[in-house]
């Protein structure tokens, strides 16, 4: 193949180019990943659904494009896999909740629609932990995901499918969605790159709703450069959601410019917390390493309040996540188990559609926005929320980028957590920081402990400025501090 390298290594941007230049067809482009997973995803388990005629038919729609002269678009010809809580038209959406049985999308999620005009291909549906909630995919109803690093473990979630279908070599680009960590905790996991915008960056319509406050569509892929070519195509006020900034979608060119006079706040708190593993400790310092030698200035910050997140985030994402999934009951979407009336109808439906964690977030949501309860919980968690949001804009006042690891370890094995909720929300004790706060994150590779497992680097910014972290994402992706290669099948 030209070039050398194969199609599945090459960035999202690189492919687009060889096919825009008619070194390889849009076709033979979604051949090479739909063989690759046909062979190999039996293994890993990213896709719940594999979209083979569709994405051959988008394919070739692509090519005859280019037949007729067209100019090539942004991200002509180049496979997508879309997590399977963001509606793709006439395929199902199943959260992998057995709730949305037979619910098939009337349209594409905003998101979606925005790849496909850019000239994507969607390849298919990611498995995701059940409503993305989790940070293992083992919350799937459908089975779990497995990470293509060491199919024993997990490849985090909630969007573990999109980060191991990018980490296998199955697409080159995946759609996730991050409410607290779940693009930036599997990407780290899986030794690839995840960018959670600004709140109201992407339009929400078309994503199921968990939090939404908190909820954002971003990008899980290989480079810095990926990340801002697919937010560049992605962003943009949508009349569809009211929350989508109206703003002008950022330029492709994004992670471009270097550190030249950046200003880097390495979190204490998040270099501190027990529970972070000393290999990933080790490689975050390599990571603020390679920004000090480029040139950043590094400093240490304090946001003293980083220790109320996880109870925080608890508290909001469940309240809003009962509210949200209300809608759930057997009436409108999927599945339906009759009961002895309505309420009983009801009943039945939410008491087998829903898995088990799902059922723990309504009940802790439900309790938390009852009447007497309220004030106690959801009204001060509100407000420890503000003061969370404060001390970054304090911190942001000295700094440009805040850094630190994106989860405390690396890929725990399959299993490992499952039984204990309390240790599966402590993955996402860095993530939900940027999310309570609505500024983006991301995630980028920064070294793996000795067995090989990748160890993530989280850049958080201010509102807007996706650029900063990306630059520094770039920076530290440079280094390649995480060996590229795939390993084992799939090399
Ligand atoms: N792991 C977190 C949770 O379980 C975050 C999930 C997400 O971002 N969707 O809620």
């Amino acid at each position: 193949m030209a070039g050398g390298l194969p199609l599945h290594a090459l960035p999202a941007a690189a492919l687009r180019d060889r096919i825009a230049s008619r070194e390889v067809s849009a076709e033979e482009a979604a051949r090479h990943f739909l063989d690759r997973i046909a062979r190999l995803d039996g293994g890993i388990g990213a896709f719940l659904r594999v979209d083979a005629e569709g994405a051959l038919r988008s394919a070739r729609a692509s090519d005859a494009r280019l037949d007729a002269g067209g100019a090539p678009r942004p991200l002509e010809g180049v496979p997508v896999a879309v997590k399977d809580n963001l509606n793709v038209e006439g395929l199902p959406t199943t959260c992998a909740s057995r709730i949305l049985e037979g619910f098939v999308a009337p349209r594409d999620a905003t998101a979606v629609a925005r790849l496909r005009a850019a000239g994507a291909v969607i390849l298919g549906k990611t498995n995701l932990d059940e409503f993305a909630m989790g940070s293992s995919t083992e919350n799937s109803a459908f089975g779990p995901t497995r990470n293509p690093r060491d199919p024993s473990r997990v490849p985090g979630g909630s969007s573990g499918g999109s980060a191991a279908a990018v980490a296998a070599g199955f697409a080159p680009l995946a759609l996730g969605s991050d409410t607290g960590g779940s693009i930036r905790q599997p990407a780290a996991l899986c030794g690839i790159l995840g960018l959670k915008p600004t709140y109201g960056r992407v339009s929400r319509s078309g994503l199921v709703a968990f939090g939404s406050s908190l909820d954002q569509v971003g990008p899980l892929c290989r480079t810095a450069a990926d990340a801002a070519l697919a937010l560049s195509v992605i962003a943009g006020r949508d009349p569809m959601d009211a929350t989508s900034l109206a703003l002008e979608a950022p330029a492709a060119s994004l992670a471009e410019g270097g550190l030249r006079g950046m200003r880097v706040g390495v979190v204490k708190e998040h270099l501190e917390g027990e529970g972070l593993e000393p290999a990933v400790k080790a490689a975050v310092e390599a990571a603020v390493g390679v920004l000090r030698a480029g040139g950043a200035e590094v400093r240490e910050v304090s946001l003293p309040r980083s220790g109320d997140g996880i109870a925080v985030y608890y508290l909001v994402a469940t309240s809003e996540a009962s509210s949200n999934l209300a809608r759930f009951d057997g009436v409108r979407y999927g599945l339906r188990v009759e009961g002895r009336d309505l309420a009983g109808m009801y009943e039945e439906t939410r008491d087998r559609g829903f898995g088990t964690e799902v059922k723990r977030r309504i009940l802790l949501g439900t309790f938390a926005l009852s009447a007497g309860y309220a004030d106690a919980y959801y009204q001060r968690a509100l407000r420890v929320r503000r003061l969370i949001a404060d001390d970054l804009d304090r911190a942001f006042r000295e700094v440009d980028v805040l850094v630190g690891p994106t989860a405390p370890t690396v890929a725990f094995p399959l299993g490992e957590k499952i039984e204990d909720p309390l240790a599966m929300y402590l993955c996402d004790v860095f993530a939900v920081t940027a999310n309570l706060a609505g500024i983006p994150a991301v995630s980028v590779p920064c070294g793996a402990d000795p067995a090989g497992l990748p160890a993530g680097f989280q850049v958080m910014a201010p509102a807007l400025r996706e650029d900063a972290a990306l630059r520094a994402a770039a920076a530290v992706e440079a280094a390649g501090l995480l060996p590229a290669a795939l390993p084992g099948a799939f090399a």
